[in-house]
């Protein structure tokens, strides 16, 4: 019996096993096919600033129209796509796209800056540096309005060249944020030695604001931000008490969905339009 037992619960690990490979190696095919199939779309949020109550920024966000599956969200696909490397062509395609975007936002004579969130690989795949600059060049944005999000968690980590790479654009105009930030354990000694302008606190530490232990926490970023003198971003406010008590502590900008919910462009464009961003 013992050995039956053992026999089927091989089995069982074995097929489920087989089952998880073959969904990723369909997800994964089906991943390198997304982009030029015309699968993947970007929406833009908008960032206000509080310190003059413009839209300073959008956030390019993607999705996956998946053609059985239906729209997808990047935490159901990301991780594959970083696991395969399937996201170094689809961060080249987010990347021109977005910038391609911006640059007809711009020539229309909208004043705002882009933001484009980097994966970890992405961030230190070898090609990095080439693949933006080039998406700059072709695309003609001014470099000057282009940030980079980059996991707290990839920034933490020591690559060779990451460090120069970040140099190279931030001299290009192109500013790096730190995305996530709370989140991971990040050193204070790294975000020093690193050309970052502005740090992003995660969601998760403005979902609760009323708890005066977050509230704390989130004071303590504002005011670190600002003795690095860095700008600071609150992702995630859904309701005007929370854009109240950021904007009583000083936080430099906000994002969520009482600002505004990630849209696809041209309502994005609208939304623009209709607060005379321009
Ligand atoms: P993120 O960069 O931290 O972006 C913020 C996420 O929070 C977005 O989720 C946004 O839609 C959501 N969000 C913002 N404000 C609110 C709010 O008030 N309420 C709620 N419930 N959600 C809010 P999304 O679009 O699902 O993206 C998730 C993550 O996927 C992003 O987190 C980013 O890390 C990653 N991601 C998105 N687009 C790309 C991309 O083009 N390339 C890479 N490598 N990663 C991406
Ligand atoms: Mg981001
Ligand atoms: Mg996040």
């Amino acid at each position: 019996a013992v050995k039956q037992n053992r026999g089927n619960s091989y089995q069982f690990y074995n097929s489920e096993i087989n089952a998880r490979t073959v969904n990723r190696q369909n997800l994964e095919r089906q991943l390198r096919e997304a982009v030029s199939k015309g699968e993947l779309q970007l929406l833009y949020q908008p960032a206000l600033s509080l310190g003059n109550g413009r839209i300073i920024a959008a956030e390019a966000l993607l999705r996956w129209h998946h053609p059985e599956r239906g729209l997808l969200l990047p935490e159901q696909f990301i991780g594959v796509a970083e696991e395969t490397g399937v996201i170094v062509p689809i961060g080249e395609w987010v990347i021109h796209h977005a910038c391609a975007q911006m640059k007809l936002w711009q020539d229309g004579g909208f004043d705002l800056s882009l933001a484009v969130n980097l994966s970890n690989r992405e961030f230190h795949q070898p090609h990095f540096l080439e693949q933006t600059l080039t998406a700059l060049s072709e695309t003609g944005m001014k470099a000057g309005t282009l940030q980079m999000e980059i996991p707290e968690r990839a920034i933490m980590e020591n690559g060779a060249s990451s460090r120069q790479n970040m140099l190279r654009l931030t001299e290009a105009g192109v500013a790096f944020c730190v995305d996530d930030f709370g989140v991971g354990s990040s050193s204070l000694q790294r975000i020093r030695q690193l050309p970052i302008a502005k740090l992003k606190i995660d969601r998760s530490f403005i979902r609760n604001l009323e708890n005066p232990d977050n509230l704390d926490v989130v004071t303590a970023m504002i005011c670190m931000s600002h003795s690095l003198k860095l700008t600071v971003n609150a992702v995630g406010v859904e309701r005007p008490e929370q854009l109240e008590l950021m904007q009583n502590y000083g936080c430099d900008e906000v994002q969520g969905d009482l600002i505004g919910r990630p849209l696809p462009a041209a309502e994005f464009e609208g939304m623009l339009a209709r607060r005379s961003a321009r």
